[in-house]
């Protein structure tokens, strides 16, 4: 079987959480492309609704939406148990669903800053290890991680402190669980991007108006495309990167290469 054909997903069940749109949306259907069964995982219903049947009607894959604020332990334990019992078991997960909290941090109030770190850090926490002790009961899995260039750099010209820190708590907690799983067959990686066209970005009051700034600092010139994540995502939840764990994959047209 040629490489192409074993990077393929085909009877694999997996999740990906805040998949309603964006960056989430993007890798889902990319995973149903490659022969998963999905589950769209997402605080808003009705979008991940729309959503899963987009792309159903597309791959022709399995592919349910699920409520879930992962925020929430209860949430995260009913959904993993929905997505195990509605596809049938799990093989893999995305941890993605994550906001950004822009405010300076002399102004920042303590329930901003914990706001931001309980939706992206506090929440991976909880999506990787109740879907991990599914897995480490159920022989193995691949776990992915969103975390961020800003886990590697403080952007630059706004003001986000509890967003950087929540990204590299991300890429420790990555780390640490792959080095606790690696004898036990689960696997967990991160993915860091860099600044990409979707609605945290192009439909935020604060962010979108800096799109040019970030674009004249950007090697490339341009935001990334959601899009241009999927192939990194497909090899970590697939069979092909056995060896690939505790690994963090920058993805940022070369933004944090200087
Ligand atoms: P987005 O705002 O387009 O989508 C985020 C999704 O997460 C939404 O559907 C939202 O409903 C869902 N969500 C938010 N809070 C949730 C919660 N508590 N429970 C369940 N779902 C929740 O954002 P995106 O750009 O697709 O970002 C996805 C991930 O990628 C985030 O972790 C973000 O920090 C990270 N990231 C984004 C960029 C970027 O430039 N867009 C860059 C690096 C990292």
């Amino acid at each position: 079987m040629g490489i192409v054909e074993r990077m393929r997903l085909d009877g694999k069940k997996g999740f990906v959480t805040g998949a309603a749109r964006g960056i989430g949306k993007c890798t889902a259907r990319a995973f149903a492309e490659a022969g998963a069964d999905v589950a769209i995982v997402d605080m808003d219903l009705e979008t991940a609704e729309q959503t899963a049947a987009e792309i159903a009607a597309a791959t022709g894959r399995k592919v349910i939406a699920l409520k879930c604020d992962v925020t929430s332990e209860e949430e995260v334990k009913a959904m993993v148990e929905a997505v195990v019992e509605g596809l049938g078991g799990l093989d893999f997960c995305h941890a993605n669903a994550g906001i950004c909290i822009n405010a300076p941090a002399d102004e920042m109030t303590y329930a901003q800053w914990k706001k931001n770190i309980d939706v992206n850090l506090n929440s991976v926490f909880l999506t990787d290890t109740i879907a991990g002790k599914y897995m480490l009961a159920n022989g193995g899995g691949s776990i992915i991680n969103t975390a961020s260039m800003s886990a590697h750099i403080v952007n630059v010209p706004q003001p986000q402190c509890a967003y950087n820190a929540s990204k590299a708590g991300v890429i420790q907690l990555t780390k640490s669980l792959a080095i606790e799983w690696a004898k036990r067959g689960v696997r967990v990686n991160s993915i860091s991007p860099g600044y990409i066209g979707t609605d945290l970005t192009l439909s935020s009051p604060t962010l979108q108006p800096l799109i040019e700034k970030w674009n004249a600092m950007a090697p490339t010139g341009r935001l990334g495309k959601p899009e241009e994540l999927e192939s990194i995502c497909v090899y970590l939840a697939g069979d092909t990167s056995t060896f690939t764990t505790g690994a963090d994959f920058t993805i940022d047209g070369a933004f944090t290469c200087f």
